[in-house]
C-alpha cells in the first residue's frame, strides 16, 4: 500500500497548482481526478452523446484510456493516445462537466479507475470526494477553501492570461453555479471529510499553502 494525500475543495481554491507543487516537493505522484470527468465530457461532446444517455456515458468511461504524463513541472493528459491537456479545459467542457459528474453510474465507474490508478503509489490525489468517498482511509486529508470572490478573481486572471474573453462577473457566476451543483448533488457531494484539515487559501500565497500542508503531512 502506498501513501495517499487527499486534497478536496471547490473550483479555484488552488487544488491543481498546490497538489502539483506539493507532490513535486515531497516526491509523490500527483493525480488530478477532475481530468477523468473532463475526458468523459470531452468525448460526449465529440460524439454527440447527451446527458440523458447514461449507458453510453458509462461506456465512454469504461472504454477510455487516460494516461497522465509528467515532464518536469508540466503534466499532460492523454485520452486514447491524444494529448487533450488543453481541450479538456475549454469552456465547452467547463459548462457540462459538473452536470456530467452528478451521474451515479458514471461515478461508480470512475471510482474503479481511481482506485486502480493509485495502487502501490505514494500519491497526492485531488478532487471533490477523495477524502469522503474515494479514499476514506487516506491518512492525510486536506480541504482547500477560499472565498468565492477570491476564487473568481484567480480564474478571471487565468482566463485573461490564456486569452479567454470573459468578464469577472461571468466567471463568478459560473463558479457559483458549479459550486452549487458539486455541493448539492446526491452522490458524493463536495464536502469536508470529518477528519480533514481545512486550509483557507484566500490570503495565502502558493508557497505558504504548500508549506502549511507540508507541516500537516509532517
Ligand atoms: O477539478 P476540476 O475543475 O477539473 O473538476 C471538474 C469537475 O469534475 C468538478 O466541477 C466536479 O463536478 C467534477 N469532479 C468530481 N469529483 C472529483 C473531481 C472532479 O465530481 N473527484
Amino acid at each position: 500500500m502506498g501513501n495517499i494525500i487527499a486534497i478536496d475543495g471547490p473550483a479555484g481554491a488552488g487544488k491543481g497548482v498546490i497538489s502539483k507543487r506539493l507532490a513535486n516537493e515531497i516526491g509523490f505522484d500527483n493525480f488530478d481526478t477532475g481530468a477523468l470527468y473532463r475526458c468523459v465530457s470531452l468525448q460526449m461532446l465529440r460524439t454527440n452523446i447527451n446527458l440523458n444517455n447514461i449507458d453510453e456515458i458509462v461506456k465512454i468511461a469504461k472504454e477510455m484510456n487516460v494516461v497522465f504524463k509528467k515532464d518536469g513541472e508540466d503534466e499532460s493528459v492523454f485520452l486514447d493516445g491524444e494529448d487533450v491537456t488543453k481541450a479538456i479545459r475549454e469552456d465547452n467542457v467547463n459548462s457540462i462537466v459538473s452536470e456530467v459528474s452528478t451521474i451515479k453510474e458514471l461515478r461508480e465507474q470512475i471510482l474503479i479507475i481511481q482506485r486502480e490508478l493509485v495502487k502501490g503509489k505514494n500519491i497526492v490525489v485531488e478532487g471533490r470526494d477523495i477524502g469522503t468517498c474515494v479514499f476514506p482511509n487516506a491518512k492525510i486529508k486536506i480541504y482547500l477553501d477560499a472565498s468565492l470572490e477570491e476564487r473568481a478573481n484567480r480564474r478571471y486572471k487565468e482566463n485573461l492570461e490564456k486569452g479567454i474573453n470573459t468578464t469577472y462577473e461571468e466567471t463568478l457566476e459560473l463558479l457559483r453555479h458549479r459550486d452549487k451543483i458539486d455541493m448539492t448533488r446526491e452522490v458524493a457531494p463536495l464536502r469536508k471529510a470529518d477528519d480533514a484539515v481545512v486550509v483557507d487559501t484566500t490570503e495565502l500565497t502558493i508557497d505558504e499553502v504548500v508549506d502549511r500542508i507540508k507541516e500537516i503531512v509532517g
